[in-house]
């Protein structure tokens, strides 16, 4: 068989996988063939080593970093079991994320809110229903084509801002999603999550309004939902931000139909 006919196999394979899974088409993923052996090539690029906790715990096996038989479903019940940082003894319920597997774009949130906490589902409050309409206008929702994750996975008391200590445990979590999920985009919503993972102390302000490169992976900054909820002023350049978004989309994978 040849290299070419190899791709078109496990291509199909690829989109058959997807079909069962989630009811949903994307062949965007690439393959190479050296003699028999294939090899998806996807964007592991982005997967840095694991963090290390300041505090110098190693906070389980989560810090490991992706195994082989890695999934979704092992990191959200390691997400469930994790003591790696203080909010555990505060959180309800930990919130790993939810979404489709193979998803156009993945949005990553800061962390868990009071409603995200007691449901244990991400962005599900004002500022999630906000970002579901956000997405909706450019064809996108969790349902069909994205991802919903966020820096920390339990929930800051208070809805205060997570601290380095806390950020800097649960990254591997986020790290290990990433590589799972493969995303054509991320949409990286305000500035605790930007800053987070672009190790930046620049302002959401100046970093927003283009893609920025995330170990091969297009990373577009916005303001989160919830500052538009506090500062309607903030919806004219948010609207941009998913003209762009949507714009790249297009560009990007042709399975992105809006
Ligand atoms: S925030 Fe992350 S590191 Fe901290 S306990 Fe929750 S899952 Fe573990």
């Amino acid at each position: 068989m040849t290299a070419e006919q190899k791709t078109n196999v496990a291509l199909f394979l690829d989109m058959a996988g997807d079909y069962l899974r989630d009811g949903y088409k994307r062949p965007s993923r690439k393959y190479s063939f050296s003699g028999d052996q294939v090899s998806p090539i996807c964007s592991d690029a982005v997967l840095t080593e694991p963090p290390v906790p300041a505090s110098g715990e190693t906070g389980g096996s989560a810090l490991e970093g992706p195994g082989v038989e890695d999934s979704l479903e092992a990191v959200a019940a390691e997400v469930r079991g994790c003591t790696a940082c203080p909010l555990c003894a505060t959180r309800t319920m930990a919130v790993p994320g939810e979404g489709v597997s193979r998803p156009l774009v993945l949005v990553v949130g800061e962390g868990p809110g009071a409603d995200e906490d007691a449901s244990g589902r991400p962005f599900v409050g004002k500022a999630g229903q906000l970002l579901d309409k956000m997405l909706a206008a450019i064809g996108l929702s969790r349902e069909q084509n994205c991802f919903i994750a966020n820096v920390v996975k339990c929930r800051p008391p208070g809805n205060r801002d997570p601290l380095p200590e806390e950020i800097a445990p649960c990254a591997a979590f986020l790290n290990r999603q990433i590589r799972l999920l493969g995303p054509t985009v991320i949409l990286c919503t305000g500035k605790v999550a930007t800053q987070a993972l672009l190790k930046t102390d620049e302002g959401i302000g100046k970093l927003r309004g283009r893609f920025i490169d995330y170990g091969g992976i297009p990373l577009l900054p916005t303001y989160h939902p919830s500052g538009i909820l506090h500062n309607e002023s903030l919806k004219r350049p948010v609207w941009e931000d998913l003209k762009l978004l949507r714009t790249t989309l297009m560009d990007r994978d042709e399975t992105y139909i809006n």
